[in-house]
């Protein structure tokens, strides 16, 4: 069976049955909170359990390597919506160790995208457009730098209203054991 076939057949089972009645809440996060986090799978479950959240509780805002880019990406605009418009007071970005966006190299990458059939000259024809493909396909030395540098970017932003906390934390990817890299309680802003 497809994969697609599988999770049809079972969301078929799941509606009739019932089974969505115990996750039934309403949009506005219980817990006022957004959490940026990475989309690895390891963390799928791991992370609301182990820091104690139910469904209905916070905004979580997946990518890879939970990286805050761009003042004026997608990341930023789902933080500034998340404030607005479903009351959200407090950030956590959440980056874990052994993450994938760790030593992510370009050059590598772009290597396997040409053996995934990607024409080298797609790739020059982007590169020749300004496009720094090495940089924006490379990822982080250090998960704590690359924490506080989206924090940085989230607290410094000119839409941020000023009572917002904004935290930085690493989680395990095994333990889910969370260690503090930036405490937005102790920041007066
Ligand atoms: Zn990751």
């Amino acid at each position: 069976m497809s994969l697609m076939k599988e999770i049809l057949s079972f969301n078929g089972d799941f509606v009739k049955q019932g089974e969505y009645k115990e996750f039934v809440t309403d949009k506005y996060p219980e817990k006022h909170l957004a959490i940026v986090s990475c989309m690895d799978a390891r963390m799928l479950d791991l992370l609301p359990r182990a820091l104690g959240l139910k469904n209905g509780d916070a905004k979580l805002i997946k990518n890879a390597g939970a990286l805050v880019t761009h003042p004026w990406g997608s990341v930023m605009r789902s933080i500034l919506v998340a404030i607005y418009e479903m009351k959200v007071k407090e950030i956590m970005v959440i980056g874990h160790h052994d993450c994938g966006m760790q030593r992510l190299h370009g050059p590598d990458l772009l290597d396997q995208m040409r053996a995934h059939g990607i024409k080298d000259e797609n790739i020059s024809m982007l590169e020749n457009a300004g496009i720094d493909l090495n940089t924006w396909l490379t990822g982080f030395a250090h998960v704590e730098d690359a924490i506080r540098h989206s924090v940085n970017i989230i607290r410094k932003h000119p839409l941020l209203p000023a009572d917002i906390k904004v935290h930085g934390l690493v989680i395990h990817p095994t333990t889910g054991k969370l260690t503090t890299i930036v405490n937005g309680d102790e920041i007066s802003s």
